[in-house]
């Protein structure tokens, strides 16, 4: 056996992912040694409660509930506790000691990532966080290294398994979103409390980061507009299939170029019409994907399982062998870039197609009214579908009813929210049903 130089690697939290990160780096420790050119020696796990039942074995010697040696006397420090304190502290007490640091910590990175990331560049450590973003699927390395050459001009990511789940069988089994909600949760899929899912406060963290990374800016999560799927319903999931379409949680981060040269972006996560003929659209179940669009290098889709403890664990180590590189051959940290410093727009801004389901009565004249109303608000219309609405399903209108499905062609989101509040207004409109995004032009 080669006599490598011995790297002492801590380990915060062994929960689901933590417990499979060291059940891995104690089992194939000869092998990550060869990869990395360094023996990986884990000198400590700190949790909570060193009695808490585990997803795997593990030496109990190694469990502490005191992380403080462990900060200061390691070479790399793996944080997968979670959540926002202890762990910033620790991460900064880790590197403020000499440590390269690995953290999954999505809520941590998306809400004070400057602040970690200049700490580690003062002292020339590195921060690695490859499984932040969408678990076991490599996207932070292609994005920081593979196209650091290129430039990104868009990112359009499935990143939350849980509402993609709850989405897909919605899709696929008409089932209603309470119910399957509610079976997500019994499984073990979704939370008790589903809030950082459905809501999109999960999937938005995640757009924070990757929209930093794409586009060399530091973007605050305060600066991503956030919509969850708690609105969707059977009926737009229906009525998004005849129409040709899915609807997906989406977190898109978006350049979006000006006159002279003047950039912004956009960073945004919605519940979004996706063509069934997109890549995106076949993503099913529990699954994540990010498809990427560089100037260059064109089209990319990174797909696969955005998270799972072990799934989850294999990013993990990848960045503990790469840390244990780094320290072997020496030399400072390299920071993320955010040079480019763009400006991020309000969603008011965004220019998207949309789809508007509206009920309207059914008489002569409607049709005008509402086409007039889009053009005078200029929203271009691309489709318009009418059905007459069995009376049955009219309840409590006077008259007869017809829904009207609009597809427009590009339009500015304030003018379209603008319009759609005039149509609401207008008389001949009985009910907004639905107003829907189309993304993946
Ligand atoms: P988890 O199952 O809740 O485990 C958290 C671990 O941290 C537990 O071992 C817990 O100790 C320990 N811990 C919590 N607070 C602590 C404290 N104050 N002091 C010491 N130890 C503490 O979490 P997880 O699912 O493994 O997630 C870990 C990180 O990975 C999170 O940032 C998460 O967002 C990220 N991530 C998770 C997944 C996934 O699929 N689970 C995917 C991608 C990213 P006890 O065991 O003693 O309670």
């Amino acid at each position: 056996m080669t006599d490598y130089r011995r790297l002492r690697v801590a380990l915060l939290g062994a929960g689901a992912v933590g417990s499979q990160v060291a059940a891995l780096l104690l089992k194939h420790g000869d092998e990550l040694a060869d990869r990395a050119g360094a023996s990986l020696e884990l000198v400590g796990i700190a949790v909570r409660d060193v009695d808490a039942p585990r997803d795997v074995d593990l030496p109990r010697e190694l469990f502490t509930t005191d992380p403080e040696p462990l900060l200061v006397g390691s070479d790399i420090v793996i944080e997968l506790m979670g959540g926002i304190e202890p762990a910033r502290t620790s991460l900064l007490q880790a590197i403020n000691a000499g440590a390269d640091v690995v953290t999954a910590n999505k809520a941590l990175l998306a809400t004070h990532g400057p602040e970690i990331f200049e700490a580690a560049d003062q002292v020339g450590a590195q921060v690695y966080y490859e499984a932040a973003a969408a678990g076991a699927i490599p996207i932070i390395r292609p994005l920081r290294d593979s196209l650091a050459g290129d430039r990104v001009q868009r990112i359009m990511g499935i990143v939350n398994g849980t509402t993609n789940y709850i989405l897909d069988r919605m899709d696929t089994e008409g089932a209603e979103f309470s119910d399957v909600l509610a079976q997500a949760q019994s499984l073990g899929y979704a939370e008790a409390d589903p809030t950082a899912d459905v809501d999109g406060y999960d999937a938005a963290q995640k757009a924070a980061i990757l929209a930093s990374l794409a586009f060399h800016t530091t973007v605050p999560l305060e600066a991503v507009h956030r919509e969850g799927i708690r609105s969707i319903d059977k009926q737009m999931i229906d009525d998004a299939r005849h129409a040709g379409y899915v609807i997906k949680l989406l977190a898109v981060c978006e350049r979006l170029p000006g006159d002279d040269g003047w950039e912004a972006i956009s960073v945004r996560v919605y519940p979004a019409l996706v063509d069934r003929a997109h890549p995106l659209a076949s993503v099913h179940g529990a699954n994540n994907a990010v498809f990427v669009q560089a100037e260059a290098a064109g089209n990319l889709m990174f797909y696969g399982a955005g998270a799972g403890g072990v799934q989850t664990a294999s990013a993990v180590l990848g960045d503990v062998v790469s840390a244990a590189r780094r320290h072997i051959a020496g030399g400072v940290g390299v920071g993320e870039s955010t040079r480019a410093n763009l400006p991020t727009v309000s969603i008011g801004h965004v220019t998207t197609r949309y789809q508007i389901t509206l009920e309207v009565d059914d008489r002569p004249g409607v049709l005008a009214t509402v086409a007039g109303t889009l053009s005078d608000g200029r929203v271009s219309i691309a489709t318009v579908e009418q059905t007459v609405i069995d009376p049955a399903d009219a309840a409590g209108q006077p008259g007869p009813t017809a829904r009207l499905v609009i597809g427009t062609h590009k339009a500015r989101e304030q003018d379209l929210s603008e319009t759609v509040q005039r149509l609401a207004e207008s008389g001949v409109v009985e009910r907004v049903v639905s107003v829907l995004r189309v993304e993946g032009d």
